[in-house]
């Protein structure tokens, strides 16, 4: 089956970068979210990333708006009922995949794969929410998605070969180096990795060791990483190192003791998530 129509349920800083690389193959696009203002704010972030890639030469007016006019945004699920392909950005909450992937199990044709865009969570669970567990693997791409090469295609207990095999084709006509993830296990490739060094530096900060601005210009400058922790976390969502770190404490904490600092907590509580509330653990508002 030809893949020309794709699904995107959730239009956040995931959702609507996958919407926008989906349209830029070629696809129609149905981006959902639960409330038009969601909707409204993907849709513009999207208008936004193309308008910076004309002033820049990489993208006619007319390319523009041909994209654009590829993307339907809309709260109502019924609208993704003829996709192909759907893809799941909502947030990191196992109760909240699982519903929704029960609503698409009934909603799409039966041959259609939904992929997940998890940070962590287990492929298998969300998987069996479903009457197609086989059609169900993780599509793992990276903030901000039109950038970041890397696409890890996870494969949960029941997922077949063929869906893997289509996953990845889908992601290499995005453009994307894709990695297979061969076991299900918390936090894949990468985020097993980011987690960790996630946390030694909060407890760096915690200790009184050093300064946040310290320790991202030592790991920046010591390891020759484009940014320090701290800065990477801001970009993606402080919100989203915690619940991916709660997880993993749940998944893991047996053999891998990772605990979230209560730094880190109190970011949380304090609402400080990064750059999308305009501080984090550096303040945006100024700039
Ligand atoms: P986000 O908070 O920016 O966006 C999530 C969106 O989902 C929100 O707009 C929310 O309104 C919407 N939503 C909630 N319930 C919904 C429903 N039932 N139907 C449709 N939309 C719904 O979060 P995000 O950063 O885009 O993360 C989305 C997923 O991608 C998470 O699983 C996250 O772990 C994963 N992820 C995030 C990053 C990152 O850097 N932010 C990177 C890779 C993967």
């Amino acid at each position: 089956m030809e893949i020309k129509k794709i699904g995107v349920v959730g239009a956040g800083t995931m959702g609507n970068g996958i919407a926008q690389v989906a349209a830029q193959i070629g696809c129609q696009v149905v981006m959902r979210d639960i409330e038009e203002k969601f909707v409204e704010r993907g849709l513009k972030n999207i208008d936004g990333f193309l308008s910076k890639s004309v002033e820049k030469g990489k993208l006619t007016q007319e390319q523009k708006a041909e994209i654009l006019g590829r993307i339907k945004g809309t709260t109502s699920m019924e609208d993704l009922k003829d996709c192909d392909f759907v893809i799941e950005a909502v947030i990191e909450d196992m109760d909240l995949k699982k519903k929704v992937f029960k609503e698409l199990d009934e909603l799409l044709r039966p041959e259609v794969i939904i992929a997940t865009n998890t940070s962590s969570m287990s492929i298998t669970e969300i998987s069996v929410a479903t009457n197609r567990p086989d059609k169900v693997c993780g599509m793992h791409f990276f903030n901000p998605v039109p950038l970041m090469k890397l696409v890890e295609i996870i494969r949960g207990y029941f997922s077949s070969d063929e869906t893997i095999n289509i996953t990845t084709e889908l992601a290499k006509r995005m453009g994307k180096i894709t990695v297979e993830v061969k076991k299900d296990s918390p936090g894949f490739i990468v985020n097993r990795i980011m987690i960790p060094h996630f946390i030694e530096a909060i407890k760096i900060v915690e200790e009184g060791i050093a300064s946040i601005q310290d320790v991202d210009i030592a790991v920046k400058n010591g390891l020759n990483y484009p940014m320090g922790p701290f800065e990477l976390m801001d970009l993606t969502g402080v919100d989203i190192a915690y619940y991916v770190t709660e997880y993993f404490y749940k998944e893991l904490n047996k053999e891998l003791k990772w605990v979230a600092p209560n730094l880190l907590k109190s970011m949380i509580k304090a609402g400080r998530l990064g750059r999308k509330t305009g501080a984090g653990w550096y303040d945006y508002s100024k700039k």
